[in-house]
């Protein structure tokens, strides 16, 4: 089964994602993590990416294209979730040509909170895992003891040129979508939000959990 999730940057993706490669199973691709690692590793395509990310635009398709169906190939008869692919009408379109989409869920959050989420975002630089500003209260990752920084593209201009792209690019996605798409309000207190992922894994999905 291949899930696609859409969403603002802020919404809530990795947070779903996580639970849901836990939980359920699922291999998580994240074309912004390859995106952040291609950039770690200081490559010539690092270097590109990193000056699209850096001022809140999209990377080129035919370049994200490229890494995920290197990650694809590597997981094959998988169930994968993808976790900011598509962002566009045409990826999806590229998308559609590779892998079928079975299901596509929103996660949503009204705008009022996206911008405080995403400020009080922190990521570990070890093992990528992120934190809300309650996850970790003291600032350090769980998982590597080391101190968590925020993403570069998480200032606040740069936020704003991102949900700027998002409406443009992205949100017509959601008309596209709109016969696979499931809604999932991530507004709430983190148990309302398992509540809810668990209620359309096992009641839509019918999934069963691997834990
Ligand atoms: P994310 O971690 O999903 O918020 O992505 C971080 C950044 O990576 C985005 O703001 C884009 O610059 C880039 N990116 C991630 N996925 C895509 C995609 N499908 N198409 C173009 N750029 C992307």
């Amino acid at each position: 089964m291949n899930i696609v999730l859409l969403g603002k940057p802020g919404a809530g993706k990795g947070y779903v994602s996580d639970y849901l490669k836990n939980k359920y199973g699922f291999v998580h691709i994240s074309t912004g993590e390859l995106c952040r690692k291609s950039i770690k590793e200081n490559t010539e395509l690092g270097k590109l990416v990193d000056e699209y990310i850096s001022r809140g635009n999209l990377v080129p398709s035919n370049i994200i294209l490229e890494m995920l169906k290197q990650e694809l190939s590597k997981n094959q008869g998988k169930n994968i979730i993808l976790d900011g692919f598509p962002r566009t009408i045409d990826q999806a379109e590229a998308l559609q040509s590779i892998v079928n989409v079975d299901v596509v869920i929103e996660v949503d959050v009204p705008d009022s909170l996206i911008l405080k989420r995403i400020a009080g975002r922190r990521v570990c630089p070890t093992c990528s895992k992120v934190y809300s500003r309650n996850d970790a209260p003291s600032g350090i990752c769980l998982n590597c003891n080391i101190k968590l920084v925020a993403r570069k593209d998480d200032d606040v201009n740069i936020a704003k040129q991102r949900l700027k792209t998002y409406e443009t690019e992205t949100k017509p996605l959601i008309d596209y979508y709109k016969d696979k798409i499931i809604k999932l309000d991530n507004s709430g207190a983190f148990k309302d939000t398992i509540f809810a992922i668990d209620s359309i894994a096992k009641g839509v999905l019918k999934l069963g959990e691997t834990l």
